[in-house]
């Protein structure tokens, strides 16, 4: 049988971890750690996404506000509010909500969050920070799934890891840390050839493509580790009954639609020896470590750490 790598034990144990380190600099900076929650637009999952880091933050003692600024912003304006919460003392951490509109430069509001604040952990200094081994913010997700690794007690060092992907948001950061946990890493994308034989080596096999249940059983190794990082929706009754199987299709005929990753469920259940299941798998996880990284944030920045 499987070992199902729970990433909502995961992000409880996360979340118990940040309340008393929030409590640590209220007590010693007189203000409690802050993140400024910067959501232009009116795209409903990223105003649902918002909502659940603020509620997240507010239930771990972390002050927080959401600054929604009128849709026909320009990219300089956006700058300027940036330019402002990155000179406010009692702000730690600053999350421009993507995607931004498309008549805002985004590369550009990107790179004006002060490093010490970028939250996300997506600032090019933060990204050179991790590719050369110092300490720093690092990336939510990728660093969920090491988090979540780590405390199942599964060894990476020495290991044969594939990450799909390389996006600079989750398959590069992805890689170097596991890396940094001493695992022999490669990284496959949409031009690797022979892309199944690749991911077969793996011992750790980690997909972050955005494409529903493409990784199946050619592609696992017997006895492998599966993160699927995928969070993809599953609308078309064909598809689903290929995915879940006939015999599956409960949750698909009650909501019109299904949530996969980007592996396959039955052939990952089937052939992994640890795997992370979508949902409740790596999802989880990403609130719970842009949490702990405010805090660190503020820990840095009130010289707690
Ligand atoms: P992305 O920016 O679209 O990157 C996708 C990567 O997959 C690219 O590097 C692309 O290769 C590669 N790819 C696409 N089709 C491929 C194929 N047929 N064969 C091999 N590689 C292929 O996506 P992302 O932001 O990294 O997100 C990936 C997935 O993770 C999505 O499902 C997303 O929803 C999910 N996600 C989940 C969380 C979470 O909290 N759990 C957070 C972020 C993202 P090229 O570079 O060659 O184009």
């Amino acid at each position: 049988m499987a070992h199902i790598l729970d990433g909502n034990s995961v992000r409880d144990q996360i979340k118990g971890e940040c309340r008393p380190r929030a409590e640590r600099v209220r007590s010693h900076a007189g203000r409690p750690p802050g993140l400024a929650v910067v959501l232009v637009g009116s795209n409903a999952a990223s105003q649902v996404y918002v909502r659940n880091k603020t509620k997240t933050a507010g239930e771990l003692g972390i002050y927080n506000e959401t600054i929604t600024p009128d849709p026909s912003i320009t990219t300089d304006e956006l700058l300027q509010l940036v330019r402002v919460l990155n000179l406010r003392d009692e702000i730690d951490g600053i999350l421009v909500q993507l995607p931004l509109p498309a008549h805002i430069d985004s590369q550009k509001i990107l790179l004006a969050v002060a490093p010490e604040k970028d939250v996300d952990g997506f600032h090019p200094y933060n990204m050179g920070l991790l590719a050369t081994g110092r300490p720093g913010l690092r990336p939510c997700t990728p660093a969920g799934v090491i988090e979540i690794l780590k405390r199942n007690n599964i060894a990476m060092a020495g290991k044969s890891a594939v990450v799909i992907g390389r996006s600079t948001i989750v398959g590069k950061p992805m890689a170097l840390l596991l890396l940094e946990e001493n695992a022999t890493v490669t990284v496959a994308h949409s031009k690797t050839p022979d892309l199944a034989a690749v991911c077969k080596n793996a011992d750790i096999l980690v997909a972050a493509i955005g494409r529903p249940a493409m990784v199946t059983a050619e592609f696992i190794r017997e006895g492998a580790v599966v993160v699927d990082v995928g969070i993809n929706s599953v609308t078309e009754r064909a598809n689903a009954e290929r995915i879940f199987g006939a015999e599956n299709m409960a949750t698909f005929e009650k909501r019109g639609s299904q949530l996969v990753g980007d592996v396959n469920p039955r052939d990952m259940a089937r052939l992994a020896s640890a795997y992370t299941p979508v949902p409740g798998g790596v999802g989880p996880l990403t609130i719970a470590l842009l949490m702990r990284n405010t805090i660190e944030a503020a820990e840095r920045r009130t010289n707690l750490c």
